[in-house]
């Protein structure tokens, strides 16, 4: 069997079929049958939402982190875990605070696409953050 190099490449990096099939636009099917074939075992499915995530965030300098995984139609960084579309930004929220999120989790820094989680907030946060910018700078009556 003849195995593509840059699938050959990935599966030697250690990535899961799924990402190597996304990447390369290939099928999940073919990436099997090339680790099959090369000896590489398989990889274990995250067992937890915070470990699928750790497989897309990439630190990105400054605590800053890139999500190199799939987005959604409006670009949002999502990920689906045991068949479920789950914001990238809101595991990265749970994981700091330790509670769901309310309403949409946003990164209040300006680093493109950061899905750090020292950078993200939900509404309420958000909102208490314009008060306060508000309240010392004054805001739009
Ligand atoms: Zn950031």
């Amino acid at each position: 069997m003849k195995i593509r190099a840059d699938i050959a490449a990935l599966l030697h990096e250690g990535h899961c079929d799924s990402y190597i099939a996304r990447e390369l636009h290939t099928g999940k099917r073919t990436v099997a049958t090339a680790r099959l074939h090369l000896g590489i075992p398989p990889i274990a499915p995250a067992q937890t939402p915070e470990q699928a995530w750790a497989a897309y965030a990439q630190p990105a300098g400054q605590g800053h982190m890139e999500w190199t995984g799939p987005r959604n139609h409006a670009g949002t960084p999502v990920f689906t875990y045991r068949a479920r579309r789950i914001s990238a930004r809101a595991v990265a929220f749970k994981a700091r605070y330790g509670r769901d999120p309310i309403g949409y989790v946003k990164a209040l820094c300006d680093h493109p696409g950061c899905v750090s989680p020292c950078c993200v907030a939900d509404k309420p946060m958000r909102q208490q953050l314009d008060t306060t910018f508000n309240a010392i700078f004054g805001g739009a009556q």
